[in-house]
């Protein structure tokens, strides 16, 4: 035997249609509670009458019902409505108090017209779906926005910038012709021409196309329009959605159909994902471990025209990491081996003949107390300047007193100002290049040891090098100290 509340809803209108006023709906629960076992006691018929308001919160008997439904020991174990409809007039409020209820507090939800099959398919979406709700909605329940968010996108409206290939209009989705010919493009190169990502994104960067953010097409961009069902006239959001995470890998995903005129067609849509998990290589993110590195200069290395790091290419060459990415032009390979010498070479010109081409520029405060000192004085000159300013306008000095005590103040402030500027640019720099060389020779030693790690090595030429330029068009290596 279980114990159910009832809930019924009468708004004025129903009052007069048939089999929704107040009686009739009592007695068809009634009925139901009796062949299936349940007791209902009268203190649990929440009833709300004449009451059309749509939100819950204007239904003093659903929140009362609600309340009880939370308090422990548990009060009744279901609540048994006539038509989910009953429950509540927003489809919203109804899927988030559905799903609370049954999840927080194990209570469902039973509407005696509109039995649940547990084998339907539909019902077992329905409940996913319930849960997912519960799930979003208890982490959420103060986050009024992103609720907001929810109940647009559930109403198939748009919440988030458009995707490529399409524009926003009154927050619908409008086809950017152009745009959608380049999507198409990219779905039909993919699966019907078997190009590779890289493949599509150089022919699209040679054709200057640019992403929404104006960016050029990169893998993943690719990968990204490749695995998003906008396309097909599907509108998805993620609740929560962690930074830098895809959505179609994310469970907590909810798709549903939008109001916007779909750019591909669903045969190849399905002929796309099938591709997709075929070449599935792009899936599984790449685990980061931490080996011990191959080469002494690793990430130290980075390719002049895009900024990128360059990353070993198979055993014996590094390559720019934009080029593997399809954003970068450059597809030079150097050998590590060159790249070793180069290095070599220029810290040997550094240690023997004090040449150091770049240093990376450093705002570090001066170590001796006399740039304080000049700072402090600095300051004092400026309130100085403040107080004849005061005396001028108070009528105590006259004008002529006034421009002679300035001048003699600014004279002063430009003589520390060039004190300051020498005490950084020269003993600063003098320190750091005395320094840079010092190491240097230690550096030069170590890297020409052959008994020393890689390991050991690569640390040694990062605590001295700050970075290495690759400039394909000159073909010249530039390294940057620390
Ligand atoms: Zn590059």
């Amino acid at each position: 035997m279980k114990i159910g509340a009832v809930y019924i809803r009468v708004s004025t209108e129903d009052q007069a249609r048939d089999g929704y006023s107040l009686d009739a709906q009592l007695k068809a629960i009634k009925k139901y509670a009796q062949s299936n076992n349940i007791i209902i006691e009268s203190k649990y018929i929440f009833c709300d009458e004449g009451i059309s308001g749509r939100k819950a919160e204007k239904r003093p008997a659903f929140m009362e019902m609600i309340k009880q439904a939370k308090s422990k020991p548990k009060k009744f174990d279901l609540i048994l409505v006539h038509k989910f409809d009953r429950f509540s007039r927003n489809r919203e409020d109804s899927v988030v108090y559905k799903a609370l209820l049954k999840k927080e507090y194990n209570i469902p939800v039973i509407s005696i017209s509109e039995p649940l099959d547990p084998d339907d398919k539909m019902s077992v979406i329905m409940e996913a779906f319930l849960e997912a709700m519960a799930e979003y909605y208890s982490l959420n329940l103060s986050g009024e926005v992103k609720k907001g968010q929810l109940e647009k996108h559930s109403k198939g409206q748009l919440q988030t910038r458009p995707s490529f290939g399409y524009n926003v209009s009154n927050n619908r989705l409008i086809i950017n012709n152009s745009e959608a010919k380049i999507v198409k493009l990219i779905f039909e190169q993919y699966t019907i021409e078997h190009l590779s990502m890289m493949q599509i994104c150089k022919n699209l960067n040679n054709l200057k196309i640019k992403t929404k953010s104006g960016n050029s097409f990169e893998n993943r961009t690719i990968y990204y329009i490749l695995n998003n069902p906008t396309y097909i006239g599907k509108l998805r959001y993620t609740p929560n959605k962690r930074k830098g995470t895809y959505s179609f890998d994310d469970l907590n995903t909810i798709i549903v159909n939008g109001d916007h005129e779909p750019i591909i067609n669903i045969e190849l849509w399905n002929m796309t994902q099938n591709e997709l998990a075929k070449n599935n290589k792009w899936k599984k993110p790449k685990q980061h471990i931490d080996v011990d590195p191959k080469t002494w200069i690793k990430g130290i290395v980075r390719c002049k025209d895009c900024g990128c790091t360059m990353v070993m290419n198979g055993k014996n060459k590094i390559r720019c990491n934009g080029y593997n990415k399809g954003k970068c032009n450059n597809n030079v390979m150097i050998n590590v081996q060159d790249i070793y010498k180069l290095i070599i070479e220029t810290i040997r010109e550094t240690i023997t003949h004090g040449i150091i081409n770049n240093i990376i520029e450093k705002k570090e405060k001066c170590a001796t107390n006399q740039y304080e000192i000049l700072i402090d004085k600095l300051y004092q000159l400026k309130e100085k300047e403040k107080r004849i300013k005061e005396a001028y306008q108070d009528g105590i000095d006259t004008k002529e007193e006034y421009k002679e005590n300035k001048r003699m103040i600014l004279k002063e402030i430009e003589k520390i100002n060039k004190e300051i500027k020498n005490l950084d640019n020269s003993k600063q720099e003098k320190e750091r290049k005395k320094e840079i060389i010092e190491n240097g020779k230690k550096v030069y030693e170590i890297l020409l040891n052959d008994k020393i790690s890689i390991k050991e090595k690569n640390d040694v030429v990062h605590h001295l090098i700050n970075k290495i330029e690759f400039d394909k068009n000159n073909n010249l290596l530039e390294l940057y100290y620390n």
